[in-house]
């Protein structure tokens, strides 16, 4: 599993094993957040869809989604 410096956390740590999404957003995930804040994103993510009953597989729902995603890994 290759090293990546996390944007979130700021440490070298490991990385996922693929990318999340097959598009920019993806790639810029597998190179710039660690295995650790990823899975702490995905709990945030449930919390989100959870309290305000998001769909993800409704697109205004899932932009928002990204969007919190990437403000959340500081992907920007
Ligand atoms: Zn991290």
């Amino acid at each position: 599993m290759a090293k990546v410096t996390c944007l979130r956390c700021g440490n070298e740590k490991e990385g996922l094993d693929e990318a999340p999404f097959r598009n920019e957003l993806g790639k810029r995930i597998l190179e710039h957040t660690c295995n650790d804040c990823w899975d702490e994103w995905m709990g945030q993510q449930l919390m989100f869809m959870n309290e305000y009953r998001l769909d993800p597989l409704n697109d205004e729902h899932s932009k928002y989604l990204d969007e919190e995603m990437v403000k959340f890994l500081n992907l920007k």
